[in-house]
């Protein structure tokens, strides 16, 4: 059983000793000490269905014991720094990783995060082509650092930086944007950017497959493929941003972007990557990762033996549990339910996504599309206390975001439209 702090004293001491930045889930955030698959357990030992730990990077399961073994055997072995000597751990890693990917994808830097590797997706592009432009979609999230943090296009998460060099998209997003699901009209306006916006040459064009922190928005159909080739004739590089998407989380494919039919220049991951282990990488093409020979450059903990080990135990992982194919039968019940609640509660406004990847938008008003903000909290709440764990989205936090650990069942996905049923019924 657990003896630590509790939950009161937690709050306390991150009042006073850690940044005010940082915040939480819930008005009375729980104090989760244990993991197991889809479960997380509170510090009395309650169970809490997870249908959230994808985002925060587990895709096997909270503590999947090949994963753990893998790490606990690494790290009673050597941990180190990536730079300087051989190890075996991340050029099998780097192996098995560039098996996944299409084309001439198969160069691996690795880096902590999901913001590095972005930052440094920008940094490859920008030295290959010369260019500096680089266009990213209204409403990403592609990391918080200087580079990356102009890329992110929502004023929630952009401090008052300089923001060099980075154009912003219209959202080919089809609930909301302006031309609906006609993907060729919004990469109309990626051109329109280049020609009027740029010196006609760009460095590249970053977006993810499904927007993840932006409320799981699918880019209309056709979008992609039209802006890639664009994009191309531009001189760029297309950098895709597999962070959340990537990982067999969307179940139809390993990459989110393979649903769209294009293949990338720059391929980027984190989260998923580690089954929570910090990790990301950079995957590109051998003539493309040439640029970063022009100078030196190294990570000191991206690709060490401990992380890396960890990644290759998530491969295997999922490829022996079937976790893609998982995604894809669970995650298609999961969005069929939703989509029947959606005809017995007006407050749904859409309900979207892929795989183990889904969203929910509620709105007060079906036509003006008002977002329910107050309701989602609310919602989320009473989700909470009925011991289901969702989380939130969108540029007005009127999105919930359902990412659950690939193993989740139908049980699982039944209980959770359950809770959200009820509880919307109540409201
Ligand atoms: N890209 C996407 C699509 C993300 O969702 C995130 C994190 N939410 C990032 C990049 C940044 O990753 P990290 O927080 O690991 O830096």
């Amino acid at each position: 059983p657990y003896t630590g702090p509790s939950a009161a004293e937690i709050m306390q001491k991150r009042k006073e000793y850690l940044s005010p930045s940082m915040f939480c889930f819930y008005d009375k955030p729980i104090n989760v000490v244990d993991g197991k698959m889809q479960y997380l357990f509170d510090e009395n030992g309650r169970r809490y269905l997870d249908a959230f730990g994808g985002i925060a990077t587990v895709c096997c399961g909270h503590c999947h014991p090949d994963v753990v073994k893998a790490i606990v055997d690494q790290t009673n072995r050597l941990q180190h720094s990536t730079i300087l000597y051989l190890n075996p751990a991340i050029a099998d890693f780097a192996e098995a990783l560039a098996s996944k990917l299409p084309g001439d994808l198969k160069v691996v830097f690795f880096t902590n995060s999901g913001t590095e590797a972005n930052e440094l997706a920008m940094m490859m592009a920008r030295q290959y082509t010369g260019c500096q432009d680089i266009v990213s979609l209204r409403n990403a999230y592609h990391g918080n650092a200087a580079g990356t943090m102009g890329a992110t296009a929502q004023s929630n998460w952009k401090f008052n930086i300089v923001q060099s060099g980075v154009h912003h998209a219209l959202n080919p997003d089809p609930y909301r944007g302006v031309f609906g699901s006609d993907g060729k009209m919004y990469a109309k306006d990626v051109q329109d950017l280049i020609n009027f916006g740029t010196s006609g040459h760009v460095a590249g064009f970053m977006s993810e497959a499904i927007q993840g922190v932006g409320g799981i928005i699918e880019l209309a159909p056709g979008y992609l493929p039209a802006v890639y080739s664009t994009i191309k004739k531009a001189g760029g590089l297309c950098i895709a941003d597999e962070v959340q998407a990537g990982f067999a989380r969307t179940g139809s494919h390993f990459w989110g972007f393979e649903s769209h039919g294009v293949v990338p220049d720059i391929v980027t991951m984190a989260k998923g990557i580690g089954n929570g282990i910090p990790l990301g990488a950079v995957v590109t093409t051998p003539e493309i990762a040439q640029v970063l020979t022009r100078r030196s450059y190294f990570n000191t903990f991206g690709g060490n033996p401990v992380c890396t080990a960890a990644g290759h135990a998530v491969l295997r992982v999922i490829e022996r549990e079937n976790l893609q194919e998982n995604a894809h039968v669970v995650g298609s019940y999961l969005k069929e339910r939703l989509t029947d609640l959606k005809d017995k509660h007006e407050i749904i406004g859409d309900v979207r996504g892929r795989g183990l990847m889904l969203g929910i938008e509620l709105v007060t008003d079906r036509q003006l599309k008002t977002p329910a903000k107050i309701e989602t909290l609310h919602v989320m709440d009473q989700m909470k206390e009925m011991g289901v764990l969702i989380g939130k989205g969108g540029f007005y936090g009127n999105v919930f975001r359902i990412t659950p650990p690939l193993c989740f069942t139908k049980e699982d996905a039944d209980f959770l439209v359950d809770a959200m049923d009820y509880t919307m019924a109540k409201m």
